[in-house]
């Protein structure tokens, strides 16, 4: 690294909210004498918060979905390409075949989402985890009239606990909306042994009675194995037949961070838990492709919260570092997601994620102003930041 107060580079891998956060902080932070560039593949941005709201048809695709370019009119230099390769001890990346090096480097790559490790599934199944999908997904409940809808998560971990049990939610809605619930019956097939497991038994009790309260059929701890045509096949030997499946895919570390030197067991990135700071000096991991593994052996759950707060961490220690001032609190592991439970309600599970020896977290039940909750939380993503 230069000497603080020479220009410097930093460059963030990933455009979803934690690179995003992390990039328009730093440029809040810093003088445009310091350049701030943002790489993705994509050239847009989508809000995967309100993939079910799209489900729903409460969203269209637009009102969730930014150009990444918008952050060029703040000073932000935005790059689409693949990040090929990632060298940290050189702080440099390979875009599409260009090499671009920096004074630190950010990696917030998200995690891969892989439905194509469980055979049949992408092919006969819908998914609420990308945006086409969720629209997709949409389209074929407002068909269904009579049958099964299957909501499956094909992995015990994946991207936002709350995110599977708010589909479930929010089919049963629709459906009774569209007054064929009587008809359709909603079951919830899970390879997770409860609800959102890492807030404890009481957050996740409490989930499983809202499912029974609403007639939805739940199975923990029942792993997909493969999919053919209607019948969805299990570990344990039962066929469950189904009309339409819904699913949460399976994920795994992004190749470049696991082929990197950031990559510790399965790939993830390795950071200490409250600076994101990895084992090379100016480069951070934050978000969905770092693990961290909490007091109770499991993960810090994938959510945008999180990531969220990681970035103002990084680029506030960053930004310190560069004007030789002294460094901000780390990341403490507090954190809370909206779980919607249909009919414009939400619940809110929140809490102490880095408790010892387990997570303290409280789950409030729905009801509207927590669903206006995570409207706000969705309007704050999308106007501050993009
Ligand atoms: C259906 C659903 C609902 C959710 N709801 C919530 C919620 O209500 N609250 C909440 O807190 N969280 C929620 N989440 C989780 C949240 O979306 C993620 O935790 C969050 O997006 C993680 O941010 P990130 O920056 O780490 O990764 P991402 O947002 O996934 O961003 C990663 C970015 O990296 C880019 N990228 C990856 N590889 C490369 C490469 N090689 N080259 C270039 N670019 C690359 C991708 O294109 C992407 O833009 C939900 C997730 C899903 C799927």
């Amino acid at each position: 690294m230069a000497t603080p107060m020479s220009p410097q580079t930093v460059l963030v891998l990933g455009g979803g909210i934690g690179g995003v956060v992390t990039a328009n902080r730093l440029r809040r932070r810093l003088d445009r004498r310091h350049r701030v560039v943002l790489v993705d593949r994509e050239q847009d941005f989508t809000l995967a918060a309100s993939y079910l709201w799209v489900m729903t048809g409460h969203r269209t695709p637009a009102q969730v979905t930014r150009p990444l370019r918008r952050l060029e009119r703040r000073g932000i230099d935005v790059r689409t390409g693949t990040v090929e390769r990632i060298d940290p001890a050189e702080r440099s990346v390979v875009i599409d075949g260009k090499v671009l090096t920096g004074d630190y480097l950010v990696v917030s790559l998200g995690a891969q989402q892989t439905p194509e490790t469980i055979p049949g599934l992408a092919e006969e199944g819908h998914t609420f985890a990308t945006l086409t999908g969720a629209q997709r997904l949409g389209v074929e409940l407002g068909r269904i009239d009579s049958g099964r809808v299957l909501v499956a998560t094909a992995s015990p971990v994946y991207r936002c606990p709350a995110a599977p049990y708010e589909a479930a939610f929010l089919i049963d809605a629709l459906l009774r909306r569209r007054q064929v619930r009587d008809r359709v019956e909603v079951v919830v097939h899970a390879a997770e042994p409860g609800p959102m497991g890492v807030a404890g038994p009481t957050v996740s009790g409490a989930v499983t009675n809202l499912l029974a309260a609403r007639g939805i059929t739940y199975r923990p701890s029942h792993q997909i194995t493969r999919i053919e045509r209607d019948l969805a096949r299990f570990a344990d030997g039962q066929d469950v037949p189904f009309d339409l499946l819904a699913y949460m895919p399976p994920i795994a570390a992004p190749t470049v961070v696991g082929d990197s030197g950031l990559a510790g067991p399965g790939g993830w990135s390795e950071a200490d838990r409250h600076t994101l700071q990895t084992g090379y000096p100016g480069v951070y991991a934050i978000g969905d492709n770092v693990q961290i593994t909490l007091a109770m052996g499991k993960p810090l759950p994938r959510a945008g919260v999180f990531a969220h707060a990681q970035a103002l961490v990084v680029a506030d220690t960053i930004a310190a570092t560069i004007l030789g001032r002294s460094a901000p609190a780390g990341f403490n592991g507090h954190g809370g997601c909206f779980i919607e439970t249909g009919d414009a309600r939400a619940g809110y599970g929140s809490g102490d994620f880095y408790a010892d020896p387990a997570p303290r977290v409280a789950l409030r039940p729905p009801g509207r102003a927590l669903h206006l909750g995570k409207v706000a939380f969705e309007q704050n993503v999308l106007r501050r930041w993009l």
